[in-house]
């Protein structure tokens, strides 16, 4: 069926996702009739939806003329058969197996034969959906983000049993509305809500294992790697509770596989009641809806590092050093009043202080993932490690006016843990075929907002050192949540992008 044949639109559940499902669609030009069992509801989504409209035309984005002709597209419905004209439904009610399946049993009493029931589900599964229905080759997933008008990323799901075509249906209708569909199978959290979960459970992980200070570890993906947001802000933006329950819902469905594993951390935040934003309390304090950070830590007062030895690192890092006014030390072994400075890739400072035979009291830590050309770097501190060389290498690298994050040691440091793990899950995302690679990235870019999707972040940062640092991980800590993706591993081994497809 073609996106022609699709007239008028029935959308049931005015809540937070219907009336922005109802303002997508009468916006762009189709007839919907929206309902809810609560008229309350119905009623006040059609005031929003004509608020939102009036804000559109009041900044210019379209024309007075424009917004009523859309909103008298808009009809409510008290009853459900007033839906039985129209060739689409699209449900955004109660995310409950047996709401859904009742509503849409009665729908197929009510409609044609041909009209389609499209799911918003965001956890059902859509073959649980459709199996309530006699005709479940005409049921779709076809999930939105909210805000649904702004938030252009639409994820078209088919069902065991969907109509394929149903799928390219959808993904043209998606795009006549000015949105981006991309194609999942049915799988939990589909792309965007697997694909999501890698930056909240390292982050958890990190907290954890006392790495870094809940801001720090937010702190280092947004200036080092360049993500609107850690995974703490993320928390306290979504609410603790809301998110917490979709990291444990999406570890239950792949059968607790460590790679979703949580942490006891959530739970313990939920149960205090500083959820977030909305409780003025969760990671971060609000004043209002302003976020109170912590304060930078001010820049220890004291002289350089006479002499650094750098290890094993990249090339730019003792241009850096002497450029930052300390003395190279270019000896063979470090000299015994010289600072050390490691670059672990897929280590810690311990591993590599053991292999090496450095004294960990004046080793110190850098990432260098990320290069060193940006406003912040990370140092890391080893067990052992002296504070006065803490802060002598603190001065040393805040010298050009950087700012400088200090953690404590741990395999992978903290930002390319934490990359290593959003790519290695967006490989597995491909693996599984749960989507095609450049959907992965279109959903992760569009729906997550980061700065690229997860097999792009790969190359980006070469997908041998995510490997490096996954194999580190995973020797040094024993930890299956580590293992490599056989995505990643092959295509890391070949030297070929993490975009290629498998060859059959
Ligand atoms: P909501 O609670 O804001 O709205 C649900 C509405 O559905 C309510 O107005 C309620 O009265 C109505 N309703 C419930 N059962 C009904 C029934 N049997 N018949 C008619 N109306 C009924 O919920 P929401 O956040 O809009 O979520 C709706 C659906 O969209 C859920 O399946 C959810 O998982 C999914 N979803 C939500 C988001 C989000 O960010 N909120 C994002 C994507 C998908």
């Amino acid at each position: 069926m073609g996106i022609e044949r699709i007239r008028g639109i029935g959308v049931v559940g005015a809540g937070t996702m219907g009336r922005g499902i109802g303002q997508l669609f009468v916006q762009a030009g189709y007839p919907v009739v929206l309902h809810d069992m609560s008229a309350q509801a119905s009623a006040e989504a059609r005031d929003f939806i004509a608020a939102m409209l009036r804000r559109r035309v009041e900044k210019g984005e379209m024309t007075q003329a424009d917004a009523m002709a859309a909103l008298g597209r808009l009809s409510l419905a008290d009853d459900l058969t007033d839906l039985s004209g129209v060739d689409l439904v699209i449900e955004a009610v109660a995310e409950r197996l047996d709401v859904k399946q009742d509503l849409f049993r009665r729908l197929e009493d009510l409609l044609r034969p041909e009209a389609i029931l499209a799911t918003n589900t965001s956890s059902l599964m859509v073959t649980a959906i459709a199996a309530g229905c006699r005709r479940p080759e005409r049921v779709v997933g076809y999930h939105f983000f909210n805000p649904v008008p702004l938030m252009r990323l639409i994820e078209v799901i088919g069902g065991e049993r969907t109509d394929p075509e149903l799928i390219r249906t959808f993904s043209d209708l998606s795009r006549a509305v000015g949105h981006e569909p991309i194609v999942s199978a049915d799988t939990p959290g589909f792309v965007v809500n697997h694909a999501g979960r890698a930056l909240y459970t390292e982050g958890l992980q990190l907290l954890q294992d006392r790495v870094a200070s809940a801001s720090d570890i937010d702190t280092l993906l947004r200036e080092m790697a360049g993500f609107r947001m850690g995974p703490f802000e993320l928390f306290d933006l979504t609410g603790i509770d809301v998110s917490g329950s979709v990291v444990e819902s999406i570890s239950a469905q792949y059968f607790r596989d460590p790679r979703y594993r949580s942490s006891p951390i959530v739970r313990r935040r939920v149960a205090s009641g500083m959820l977030g934003r909305k409780t003025g309390r969760g990671f971060y304090r609000y004043d209002g809806q302003k976020i109170q950070r912590p304060a930078e830590p001010p820049v220890p007062e004291g002289r350089l590092p006479e002499r650094v030895f750098v290890a094993d690192a990249p090339p730019e890092l003792p241009a850096l050093v002497e450029r930052l006014g300390a003395q190279l030390d270019t000896g063979f072994v470090p000299a015994a009043d010289s600072l050390i400075l490691v670059a672990p890739l897929g280590s810690d400072c311990a591993t590599v202080c053991a292999e090496k035979g450095f004294d960990p009291a004046r080793t110190i830590g850098i990432e260098s993932l990320f290069g060193f050309s940006g406003g912040r770097r990370c140092l890391v501190a080893p067990v052992g490690a002296d504070r006065h060389r803490i802060d002598a290498a603190h001065r040393l690298f805040a010298g050009d006016g950087a700012k400088v994050t200090i953690c404590n040691d741990s395999v992978g440091l903290v930002a390319q843990r934490i990359i290593a793990a959003i790519v290695n899950l967006g490989c597995e995302i491909a693996q599984q075929g749960i989507a095609a690679p450049t959907d992965i990235d279109k959903a992760v870019r569009i729906g997550l907002g980061y700065p690229a999707g997860p097999l792009g972040l790969g190359d980006h940062y070469g997908a041998r050192r995510i490997l490096q640092v996954l194999e580190g991980l995973q020797a040094l800590t024993g930890d299956p949540r580590y293992r490599p993706s056989g995505w990643l591993r092959r295509r890391a081994r070949l030297g070929l992008s993490l975009l290629v497809a498998d060859a059959l």
